[in-house]
């Protein structure tokens, strides 16, 4: 079954705004097991308009648009779309009363008779009601194909997509598509894709697809079958060939957990406590872990030293270290780690010591060299890392770095 997308605006056409519907719905088509075969923008001009939905009609089995149903002049999607197919509009009185009863308790002191013009649909259409808002959505028909109107508010298009839209959909759909994300730290991606080449190469139903974030590679495991469990069980032999080869790098499974959401579970299952000290992460490695709800009974505190005399009047570094190795070095790392653990009696602790630039670096030690110390019961160890990218990716990369490395650690070594 083939799909196209076609998101109607000015807006979108001129960069004003980002065309999130089209991600939102690709996404949700995948998961039915429909081809999203192409995605269309085009502005509120009648003749190019027309002829997109024409097109679209003409090639694909469902078009989906969104936008332009609200009560201006330059809302014409349904117009336009109904001249397509040759039908008449017509006046429906339930949704007359339906706007009505939205916005009666509105903070307006009239109602104009232009939002009445929301009212007018299509003969033969199916109306989806919008309970966000007074545009509703509209389904047309012919041909055993269709065009599906929605509105243009990410939350009135979503929820009327959810409730009204999926449903219909699935009938038409004579499959599904599941997937399943694992989640790899410590490797990038032309790494993960070679410990995998074999599987990669050889793949058809499921198919894996990696995606390199910051610091992290997801691979993605897409299976496609006639029902949900058929798919289920197509994706978990993958799964678990993935989890002996990638083993303690996986982090997560689950689509909405971040690196430190694992750290904090594992503090937390062992019982531990933590502390930072940051240098050019500047509190970005904090403010991770303090995105998890419930941290407080695992973080102890969190100190930004940024300055030689901040490490030193806060922590307890020695100057004579920062003197004799520089401050973005090995042993200002262990020291910084070692003295916060000691200072906040705490098991664990992580520093962070490094040259994020554009400027500061220097043959000897370049922008992007980042040191990572990692207290854990009495063990110190540090990491060297030479990161690429500006600022921001570098401050990032470190910050995830690090949280890495103390997953890494409690995990191989309590
Ligand atoms: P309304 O009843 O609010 O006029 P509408 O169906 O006519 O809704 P538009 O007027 O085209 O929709 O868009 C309304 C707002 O919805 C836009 O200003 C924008 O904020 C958002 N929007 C529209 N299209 C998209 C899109 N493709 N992706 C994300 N947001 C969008």
């Amino acid at each position: 079954m083939i799909v196209e997308l076609i998101s109607v605006g000015t807006e979108i056409l001129l960069g004003n705004i980002v065309n999130t519907n089209a991600a939102f719905l690709s996404e949700k088509c995948a998961a039915l097991g429909l081809s999203v075969y192409y995605q269309v923008s085009v502005g509120d001009n009648y003749q190019r308009l027309y002829n997109t939905i024409k097109t679209a009609f003409d090639r694909s089995d469902i078009v989906i648009m969104t936008g332009g149903l609200g009560p201006t002049n330059d809302d014409i999607t349904k117009r336009v779309a109904a001249d397509v197919l040759g039908k008449n509009m017509y006046l429906d009185e339930e949704i007359k009363n339906d706007i009505y009863s939205y916005l009666k308790n509105g903070p307006y002191s009239f109602i104009p008779e232009s939002n009445y013009s929301q009212a007018y649909v299509p003969e033969g259409a199916i109306v989806l009601k919008n309970s966000n808002g007074t545009a509703p959505g509209l389904i047309m028909e012919k041909d055993d194909k269709a065009i599906i109107m929605l509105p243009g508010p990410p939350k009135e298009l979503k929820l009327m997509f959810e409730k009204q839209v999926e449903p219909y959909l699935r009938k038409k759909s004579d499959c599904v598509i599941c997937s399943e994300t694992v989640k790899i730290a410590s490797v990038g991606e032309s790494q993960a894709a070679e410990i995998i080449k074999d599987i990669l190469d050889s793949q058809t139903n499921p198919t894996i697809a990696p995606y390199a974030k910051l610091a992290e590679v997801h691979l993605r495991i897409t299976a496609k079958a006639t029902d949900e469990n058929k798919a289920k069980e197509m994706i978990n032999p993958v799964v678990e060939e993935l989890k002996k080869r990638f083993k303690e790098d996986i982090f997560s499974m689950d689509e909405t957990e971040e690196l430190e959401d694992a750290v904090v579970k594992l503090l937390m299952k062992n019982n531990l406590k933590l502390s930072t000290a940051e240098s050019c992460t500047g509190g970005k490695i904090a403010s991770r872990l303090i995105n998890v709800s419930g941290v407080s009974s695992v973080y102890e505190k969190g100190f930004v030293t940024y300055s030689d005399m901040a490490k030193s009047d806060l922590l307890g570094v020695n100057p004579e270290i920062i003197s004799e190795y520089g401050v973005v070095s090995k042993e200002t790392a262990i020291e910084m780690a070692t003295k916060t653990a000691m200072l906040t009696k705490t098991d664990a602790a992580i520093s962070v010591t490094g040259i994020a630039g554009p400027d500061g670096g220097t043959q000897a030690t370049p922008v992007g060299t980042v040191f990572v110390g990692c207290y854990l019961k009495g063990k110190v160890t540090v990491q060297e890392f030479h990161f690429s990218g500006n600022r921001e990716n570098v401050r990032e990369n470190a910050a995830k770095r690090a949280l890495n490395i103390l997953r890494l650690r409690i995990l191989k070594e309590l």
